[in-house]
Parts: C-alpha cells; structure tokens; sequence
C-alpha cells in the first residue's frame, strides 16, 4: 500500500514529537530547545508540500541541484532552507542565493569563497561550521586537531555569521561512540565560544538513529528525514 506523504506524516510527525520530548524531558530541557529539521533530500516535491502544510517549516536538502527545484517551485520563503550536503566550492555562490542556513561548511576555502560572494552582495551568510567528529576519511569536515583554529578563522572572515557547529555520527556505531562522537562536538563548540564571541549557540547533530542521544550531548538542531519520510530509493 502506498501511503501519501500527507497520510505518512499523519503518523511520523506526532512519533517524531514524542522521541524529542522523551529525550529533551530526560535531560531536563524544553523541547522547544530543539529544532527539527525535515531533510526532504530524495523525496519529491509532494513530500516538501506536506511537511510544509504539516507545519514543519525547517527544511534540509543535501544536494544543490534539488534545493535549487525545490525552492525553484514553492519560492525562497516557503520555509527556511538548510543545505546540509558537502558543496564544492564553486557552487558556494548558489548556496548562499539559495539556502537560508548552510550547514556544511568543511573547509577555508568554501568559507572564503562564501564570504567573497556575500561581501560583493553587501549580505550577511549564515553557517555552520562541519567537523568531522569520527574522522572517517569519507566523512567531510573541519578536522578536530584544528577545528578550534581553523574555525576561529573562518568566524573572522567578513560576510559570514557562525551559528555554531554541525556534525555527522558514524554510520551504524554504538552509543558509547555515539555519544563520545556528540561530546566532542559540544567540547569543541564550548572550546570556540569561551575565546570569542563569534561563534553562535547552534549545535547541529542527531539523525534519526541517533537523534535522543544527541539531544542529551546538548543539541539544537536535529536533522531528519527517514523517520519522517520514510526509507530513501
Ligand atoms: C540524509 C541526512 C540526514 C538525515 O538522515 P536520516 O537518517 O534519514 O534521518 C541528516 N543529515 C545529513 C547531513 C544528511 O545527509
């Protein structure tokens, strides 16, 4: 049986609001502490349609070419975009036209073709910061000996605002890595805003696997598309 994404979100919406209260009511926090961020990425048109009339107004995409439709057909300010996929640096321009948070920034050089664009726009880029908590060599990502460093450089470049940091958890660990994964995030977050204050309160991590234990590491921003949408083809 085909279920509508409609029909779908019907269910998985109020189960998705469920597991962030859990999580959030364990670790003493609110749940409006968290944001949910519908990754929509491999979905079609008719999935952004329903999460938008379901209220979900966070949505994330991981490839430029399908914010690019998508905001394309329902307008820039339908929702507030996130991209979350690696970019090359030459499409920095169109992500920052497109995306309202970009989440993926993993290194110098897409940080600085970034700020080139937005100081010719006379705009202000919002971002986060990728680092490769795992250091997985498949994984991008500022990586965590430099993080500090690297990022204290990237928030001084004219035209970007930091927001804060994102991450991604290895693909199918335990929670003791997972965890440990998360922490690191947060130390390194922690290590940035106590030098400036440059670096904003946002810490994106959490995935449908993993999101309550990325909630209790002090997440503000999960990101999640299976558990809403259903498995990608
Ligand atoms: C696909 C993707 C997600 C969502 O993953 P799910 O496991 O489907 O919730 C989150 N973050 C990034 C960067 C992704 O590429």
């Amino acid at each position: 049986m085909n279920l509508s994404y409609e029909e779908r979100l019907s269910e998985t919406l109020p189960q998705v609001h469920e597991r962030i209260a859990e999580a959030t009511d364990a670790s003493g926090r609110e749940s409006d502490t968290v944001r949910l961020v519908a990754v929509t990425k491999a979905h079609p048109l008719d999935a952004v349609a329903a999460a938008l009339a379901a209220g979900l107004t966070d949505l994330g995409e991981n490839r430029i070419e399908e914010l690019e439709e998508k905001v394309g057909a329902l307008g820039r300010d339908s929702a507030t975009w996130h991209m979350i996929g690696h970019l090359q640096s030459r499409k920095a321009r169109r992500a920052s036209e497109l995306a309202h948070l970009i989440q993926s920034v993993d290194s110098a050089r897409l940080g600085a073709r970034i700020s080139r664009f937005a100081e010719e726009e006379e705009i202000i880029v919002r971002i986060l910061a990728q680092v490769n908590t795992s250091g997985e060599p498949s994984k991008s990502g500022f990586d965590v000996v430099s993080a500090v460093d690297d990022i204290l450089c990237l928030a001084a470049l004219p035209g970007i605002r930091v927001e804060g940091l994102m991450t991604m958890a290895p693909f199918g660990a335990d929670d003791k890595k997972l965890t440990s994964t998360f922490r690191m995030l947060r130390k390194i977050h922690g290590q940035l805003r106590a030098q400036v204050d440059l670096v904003g309160p946002e810490l994106s991590m959490g995935m449908t696997n993993d999101f309550e234990i990325a909630i209790r590491e002090g997440s503000t921003m999960i990101r999640v598309g299976t558990a809403l949408f259903g498995a990608r083809t």
